[in-house]
């Protein structure tokens, strides 16, 4: 496919910035992955600020380049890659007619057989995702972050950034013997997200196993449990050491450096990712632009692996 991403042309710091510098655009069948910013954090528990994570994120991403140092993939030459805007937040003042906003919008984008790649937006954001994204039947996790997210409920709530992924597997969105949750720590108040996770049949990985194996094996271990079904990749901010990702609202001291993030996920190649975020980028928090930096890069890691899969089915 001839290679329609020309930024070089443009200077970097000019222009409307979009993810990547990829064409805006309304409409998903044109493409084949689909760049999505979900501005929506009324579902944090404690300090808010993702709902400005995509703007930050389209910002730093104008940094991003076309072939990847490691594995020479150039995503803009295999495939359609735009831009499709921020899904409208019609109900950010209702967490859960919120989330239907969300699912509807990526009803549009898996009707046109686009894959998505999203920035968040607090961690609730997933749940509505995976609704669209897992309709004929559960779907394979891999997911980074410092929290299992697997709680019950947070202060009251079902649908906090604290619990998609047991709604997840309660709707039958997930297998959850084919997710893997890595880079876990961190005290707790209460043991029911660690209970629910392990009872459930989820792979967790806290960091100490994190550091113990390595990435390489990690990585073994990853593919092991996912296979080759389908599989969703969301990466929580805070999975990173606060020390390299700062701008988050539930830091944990002791993560993953952005090397061992980046070095991971070139070990996905080959899996069958039907989709990914990037989520809890929060700018207030932020030093300097240092943390939506370090999650457009990851986007962009990611990208490359889901236009390789793509080109590669
Ligand atoms: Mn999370
Ligand atoms: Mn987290």
């Amino acid at each position: 496919m001839e290679d329609k991403y020309s930024p070089m042309l443009a200077p970097r710091f000019a222009g409307i910035p979009t993810f990547m510098r990829t064409p805006l655009t309304g409409d998903a069948s044109q493409l084949d992955i689909a760049l999505i910013g979900v501005p929506y954090d009324g579902a944090t528990e404690n300090r808010p600020g993702a709902r400005h994570g995509p703007r930050e994120i389209r910002n730093a991403s104008s940094m991003m380049r076309s072939i990847h140092h490691v594995s020479k993939i150039n995503p803009y030459s295999l495939c359609r890659i735009g831009d499709m805007g921020d899904v409208p937040m019609r109900s950010m003042f209702d967490v859960e007619a919120a989330h239907r906003d969300i699912t509807a919008f990526y009803r549009k984008i898996t009707d046109a057989d686009a894959l998505p790649l999203s920035a968040g937006g607090d961690h609730s954001i997933t749940l509505p995702i995976l609704r669209a994204m897992a309709a004929d039947g559960p779907v394979g996790l891999i997911q980074i972050d410092a929290h299992l997210d697997t709680f019950d409920e947070e202060m009251g709530s079902k649908f906090s950034h604290g619990t998609p992924f047991r709604r997840a597997v309660e709707e039958g969105l997930l297998d959850p013997k084919r997710v893997v949750q890595i880079g876990i720590r961190g005290a707790v108040n209460d043991e029911a997200a660690w209970d629910y996770s392990s009872r459930s049949g989820m792979r967790v990985i806290f960091i100490e196993e994190f550091a113990e194996l390595g990435v390489e094996e990690v990585a073994a271990e990853v593919r092991r449990i996912v296979g080759k079904g389908l599989v969703y990749l969301s990466f929580d901010i805070d999975g990173l050491d606060p020390a390299y990702a700062p701008g988050t609202g539930t830091p944990e001291i002791g993560g993953m450096t952005s090397l061992e993030a980046q070095m991971l996920l070139q070990r996905f190649r080959g899996l069958n990712l039907i989709g990914a975020d990037v989520v809890e980028v929060s700018p207030p928090f932020d030093r300097a632009g240092q943390t939506a930096l370090v999650g457009a890069t990851l986007m962009y890691e990611i990208l490359c692996l889901m236009a390789e899969g793509l080109t590669s089915k």
